[in-house]
């Protein structure tokens, strides 16, 4: 491995790290320049960065001092610069944002841009930089924004389809799962035709919303349908009175069947005391509709490994 003099006219396609004072790079051994595809970062401080990322730590040498080092991030082919190998590529544009992080100018919180978020979680990720403490932020920030839990995931965002990608590309398994629920709970989707309610949808992703809304329905349906029983006569029959109106009916206005955990919170929710239903039978019968959703939370998993399969196999 040699080093490569480069001369200080080198274009700079990327300023993102502001030249200290005190320092011309030529001078300074620790300040070198990156090399992502044929895009130069130059002015890059080597300790900084080496102290964040494991790769390029294992990569570095000590360079000798008053020369301009060139690392390499995505090819070997230019004579004379070090090369650092990732696993996977390193993008040039993933690359600034994670030195504006870095600098300081990107704060890490939940203001931050999906699209940032991702640059800092695939450049953090251990088969690139794999700098942990950023991974492990960006991903409690990107776990903030969409919350791994039952409900949690506010449905009238517009980025769940892009949060979807950004959960699957790293395999945050329990955010995918909140995200694929809010997804199709709140789209209209067309089992039988399969065509997509958003064009940004791929045909892989179609095919298993209608996978797992059908489950939701062959599950759902039955509860739903079936006016509850009750410890006593006569909680059974104010149940049998109250079920068409308070529950049935408004099913048919939000289409319930096909959003179980939210229809069940509705359900709960009802004033059942008001309709005669006594203390104690409330109280069974809340418990039961709470088992019910963690029940269905629970399956969630094994049917979307089930939709993975199915849409696997359809493609052979
Ligand atoms: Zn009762």
């Amino acid at each position: 491995m040699t080093i490569s003099l480069e001369s200080q006219d080198i274009i700079s396609s990327s300023t993102s790290f502001s030249q200290k004072s005190d320092g011309n790079p030529l001078d300074d051994p620790s300040i070198v320049t990156f090399r992502i595809a044929s895009t130069l970062f130059p002015a890059i401080p080597l300790k900084e960065l080496s102290a964040h990322s494991k790769v390029i730590r294992g990569a570095i040498a000590a360079p000798s001092a008053s020369e301009l080092i060139v690392y390499t991030l995505t090819s070997a082919n230019s004579e004379g610069e070090f090369m650092i190998k990732t696993e996977e590529e390193v993008s040039a544009g993933d690359f600034e944002v994670l030195l504006k992080y870095l600098d300081g100018c990107e704060g890490i919180n939940s203001q931050i841009a999906l699209l940032t978020l991702q640059s800092l979680l695939r450049i953090s990720h251990p088969t690139r930089l794999d700098i942990p403490k950023l991974h492990s932020d960006a991903r409690q920030t990107f776990e903030s924004i969409f919350p791994p839990h039952m409900l949690a995931i506010k449905r009238d965002s517009s980025t769940l389809y892009h949060a979807l990608l950004v959960a699957e590309e790293f395999t945050f398994r329990n955010v995918r799962k909140a995200l694929l629920y809010a997804i199709i709970t709140s789209n209209n989707i067309d089992t039988a035709a399969g065509t997509p309610s958003d064009p940004a949808w791929s045909a892989h992703h179609v095919k298993i919303f209608a996978h797992l809304l059908a489950k939701f329905i062959d599950k759902f349906a039955p509860v739903l349908y079936t006016v509850a029983n009750a410890g006593h006569m006569a909680c059974t029959d104010a149940f049998a009175d109250a079920w068409m109106p308070l529950v049935i009916e408004p099913s048919y206005q939000d289409d319930g069947v096909t959003d179980p955990l939210r229809s069940l919170e509705r359900i709960k929710g009802i004033d059942w005391g008001k309709h005669g239903i006594c203390d104690e039978c409330v109280k069974d019968k809340t418990d039961e509709w709470n088992g019910e959703m963690e029940v269905i939370w629970e399956m969630l998993d094994q049917w979307i490994e089930e939709a993975e399969i199915k849409v696997l196999n359809d493609r052979k």
